[in-house]
């Protein structure tokens, strides 16, 4: 465990099974140096544990730096459930996840993700109240991280394009999804061209009807002559196969640990592509749990969101002042609000 090359001196891993409801589950809670652990639930079939303790280290990391970039008072945590959602979810096994989110004494407060939805986080209810969406509320659909990705992206285009607005600017999106699709309307709306790809033959439909984009094939995506490429599907996309292709000025979007390496940070800027970091652009949910406590009417929750615009304007302008990547700058800050939050 701790020679795994995704343990960054994490707090706590805990591995919990609970065969009678078929619970096989890894919780994983970063850093707490900020404040309580929050983090959703990925439920998944991974093919080995493997798998999914790379995941949950990995997500969990990437918690605790959403937090800190956006100054919450938070730390990062993920928890992984290993089975089919569609075929292996239950009522008792999501009440059994509940317990064991309240054995951990509220350092992890558990949320939504790939596979668990609002439902299943009212169901863990029963057994915990550290759970996201407790009010009515958050539990509207609202289209939280594509905001957030908008406003980082409108603010790079701004910053390093001299773009007032996106009218005509050129998107390419990979994956259209829960936050790409979204993405698209927000960027249709304000005018932007996008060209798309996912491997949903049903979800490139959509996006053709309803934002008028054009469809290239998913490996075709990376080659786009666009001014903005946004990574909305996978993780590791950008790597010494794809950087190599690029063709977008900017990288900016909503998935989740885009870069393969931390060296390919280096490699887009050598290429000079600006890329804005990933747990920056897609912070919008954490932000959303926080404003939850405060005022959560969807006004107030898209106004605290927005903040993602003011936070990569600062990251750029350091980055473009101390001749470092956005990413470089980010991580210094994180760093130094967890090093002077701990005892
Ligand atoms: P999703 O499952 O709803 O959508 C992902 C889409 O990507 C799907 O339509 C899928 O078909 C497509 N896809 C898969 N492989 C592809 C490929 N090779 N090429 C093109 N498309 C491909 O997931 P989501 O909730 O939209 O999340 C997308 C990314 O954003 C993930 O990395 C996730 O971790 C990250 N993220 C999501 C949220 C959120 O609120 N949903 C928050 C932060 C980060």
């Amino acid at each position: 465990m701790f020679n795994h090359p995704e343990y960054d001196n994490h707090e706590r891993v805990a591995f919990c099974r609970e065969p009678e409801v078929g619970l096989t589950a890894i919780i994983a809670v970063h850093d707490t140096a900020l404040g309580p652990a929050f983090g959703g639930c990925r439920m998944w079939p991974y093919e080995d544990e493997g798998a999914a303790l790379t995941d949950v280290l990995r997500l969990s990391r990437g918690m605790t730096y959403k937090a800190a970039i956006c100054q919450l008072p938070y730390g990062g945590g993920k928890s992984v459930i290993i089975g089919d959602p569609q075929r292996d979810k239950t009522p008792d096994l999501l009440r059994a996840m509940g317990r064991l989110v309240e054995g951990l004494g509220g350092a992890y407060i558990i949320a939504d993700d790939v596979g668990t939805t609002l439902d299943d986080l009212a169901v863990m209810r029963r057994e915990t109240s550290h759970t996201a969406a407790t009010t009515a509320s958050a539990r509207e659909p609202l289209a939280v991280t594509a905001y957030g990705v908008l406003r980082a992206l409108e603010t790079a285009a701004e910053v390093e394009l001299g773009r007032s607005d996106l009218a005509g600017l050129t998107v390419a999106v990979q994956g259209l999804g829960n936050v790409g699709l979204p993405l698209c309307r927000y960027l249709r709306e304000r005018g932007a061209e996008l060209t798309v790809a996912d491997v949903d033959a049903d979800r490139v439909a959509t996006a053709e009807r309803e934002v008028q984009a054009t469809a290239v094939a998913p490996e075709a995506i990376y080659r786009q002559p666009v001014d903005v490429f946004a990574p909305c599907a996978l993780g590791g996309i950008l790597n010494d196969g794809t950087i190599p292709h690029l063709a977008a000025r900017i990288v900016c979007g909503g998935a989740n640990n885009q870069l393969l390496s931390p060296s390919h940070d280096a490699a887009l800027a050598a290429r000079g592509i600006v890329y804005v970091p990933d747990y920056l652009a897609n912070a919008g949910g954490v932000i959303d749990f926080h404003q939850e406590s405060i005022d959560d009417s969807a006004g107030a929750v898209l106004a605290a969101v927005a903040r993602i615009g003011d936070i990569t304007r600062d990251v750029l302008a350091q980055a473009s002042a101390a001749g470092e990547t956005p990413l470089a700058i980010a991580n210094r800050l994180v760093r130094r609000r967890l090093a002077a939050a701990r005892p």
